[in-house]
């Protein structure tokens, strides 16, 4: 999974081909890449919480799990990693750290 999140190349196809225009497969891969480095630790949790804040700053809607996003994408990110990402989150949210500070 690390491997295929890595694959990403920013194309922005996903984002094109979503009807909510979101962009969770493109933040996916990228949570999930940094998340499965040892030396992406220490930010973990902190950096989806501001990842996805900015994220719906600059106007993507929501996943509703759709997934036209992965069977788009040229680098065949899965959606495994939205699955991820949002894992993530909920450890946050958990730890108590604000989504929308
Ligand atoms: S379509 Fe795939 S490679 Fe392109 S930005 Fe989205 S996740 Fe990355």
């Amino acid at each position: 999974a690390a491997f295929e999140a890595a694959a990403c190349i920013g194309c922005g196809a996903c984002v094109a081909a979503c009807p909510n225009a979101s962009a969770m497969l493109f933040t996916g891969a990228k949570i999930s890449h940094l998340g499965l480095l040892p030396q992406g630790q220490p930010e973990r949790l902190a950096r989806v919480v501001s990842m996805l804040n900015q994220h719906d700053a600059e106007g993507f809607g929501g996943c509703t799990n759709i997934g036209e996003c992965a069977a788009v994408c040229p680098k065949s990110v899965p959606l495994e990693v939205i699955t991820r990402l949002n894992r993530d989150m909920g450890h946050a949210l958990w730890k108590g750290q604000k989504a929308h500070a």
